[in-house]
């Protein structure tokens, strides 16, 4: 195999992407129901709700164009990421070479949480990145994991301290991406865990594998918080990154869905638990899509930071998209390495496919009315 070949399906395998090693089956008769297939990938409108652009290099708008994808690019407090100014920079750089295809997620540090003022400037803060563009916030797993109230007590979601920002945000009229806990591989140990990709990366961040922590909050108390808050604040349009942190079954999943039914949940950096699923279900997580089309936003997590090779980024973001799309929009098998598995695709519906892969993305993160329109 050609050595950027390997590099490229190492490098796939790593975010837990899959790798096309088959393809199956003829189209079926009935030609107006039948599913999408890879020749419709770079001509059906996209939108991949859930990218870290995190530097103005051109790259991921050029393979976002070439492939018909708008890009949802979410800035993140992430201590492996560049600083919130750096990523700031790159998304209004990024937004205005092309407005119609790159928007941006601000989001706020937590660092002065509890003290006076700190939760007015952020309002103040968010308000101007709205102003410039932004349409949603980012709310990390740092708030339930990491940060500490000033007595001492991690963080969670629905602390008091965070209302007032979770009110400004509602009052922008723009989404809250929250993120918070982890995959349920998290309190798993490495050996348990069902996907390679989970394995790697709590094998790389071992301050964020659960199971070594068993004082910290558990998978359970994360959800639960997480679940307070959007009860508390129904109005929020309020978007639960990684499927909202229930990737592992799509019958919890749907409870979530129907219990908050102004939430929806985007798919990034979770399709190997959904392959799980397929593999030993198909008929069940094929009908989760379809019974929740209206609710699902198509994701990667796909990031190019400062210094990747943009040339090779490419490659990457074109082999990711595609395969999901296999998966997604057609009945074609794959070989998926993190789940070590032939994983047929669901041949979701076209109007399914048009909703998850664009329209549902379109209606949340629409624009925020001007300030002063009517309505707010
Ligand atoms: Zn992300």
């Amino acid at each position: 195999m050609p050595r950027i070949l390997q590099q490229l399906l190492a490098a796939a395998a790593a975010l837990g992407l899959a790798a096309c090693t088959t393809t199956a089956p003829a189209a079926s008769a009935g030609a107006a129901a039948a599913p999408y297939t890879m020749a419709d990938f770079p001509r059906v409108r996209k939108y991949d709700a859930h990218v870290h652009a995190n530097t103005a290099d051109p790259a991921f708008l050029e393979q976002a164009r070439a492939d018909g994808f708008e890009l949802m690019s979410i800035n993140v407090d992430y201590p492996d990421f560049p600083t919130l100014e750096t990523q700031r920079a790159a998304a209004l750089a990024l937004a205005a070479a092309e407005p119609s295809r790159f928007h941006w997620a601000t989001t706020f540090a937590m660092e002065g949480f509890g003290e006076p003022g700190w939760a007015d400037a952020v309002a103040a803060a968010l308000a101007r990145d709205v102003a410039r563009g932004a349409r949603a916030v980012k709310i990390w797993k740092n708030v339930g994991m990491v940060e500490r109230d000033a007595g001492g007590r991690l963080v969670m979601l629905d602390h008091p301290g965070l209302a007032p920002v979770a009110e400004r945000i509602r009052a922008l009229g723009v989404a809250l991406i929250g993120h918070q806990g982890e995959p349920h591989n998290c309190w798993l140990p490495l050996e348990r865990m069902t996907t390679e990709n989970d394995r790697e990366y709590f094998r790389n961040h071992p301050e964020y594998h659960m199971y070594l922590h068993p004082e910290q909050p558990g998978y359970e108390d994360q959800i639960a918080a997480r679940d307070r808050f959007v009860a508390a604040h129904p109005r929020l349009r309020f978007v639960g990154a990684h499927l909202g942190s229930l990737e592992y079954d799509v019958d919890r999943l749907a409870a979530f869905l129907d219990r908050f039914p102004g939430a929806t949940v985007d798919m990034a950096a979770r399709m190997s638990q959904v392959q799980y699923q397929s593999v030993r279900d198909r008929e069940r997580v094929r009908d989760f899509f379809i019974r929740y089309q209206d609710r699902v936003l198509y994701g990667t997590d796909l990031t190019l930071g400062p210094g990747a090779d943009p040339e090779a980024f490419r490659r990457q973001a074109h082999a990711v998209w595609r395969a999901d799309w296999r998966y997604l929009a057609t009945a074609q098998s794959q070989r998926v390495e993190t789940i070590d598995a032939d994983v047929p695709g669901l041949a979701l519906p076209r109007a399914v496919v048009d909703k998850i892969y664009y329209a549902n993305a379109a209606r949340v993160f629409a624009p925020a009315a001007p300030p002063g329109a009517a309505g707010g």
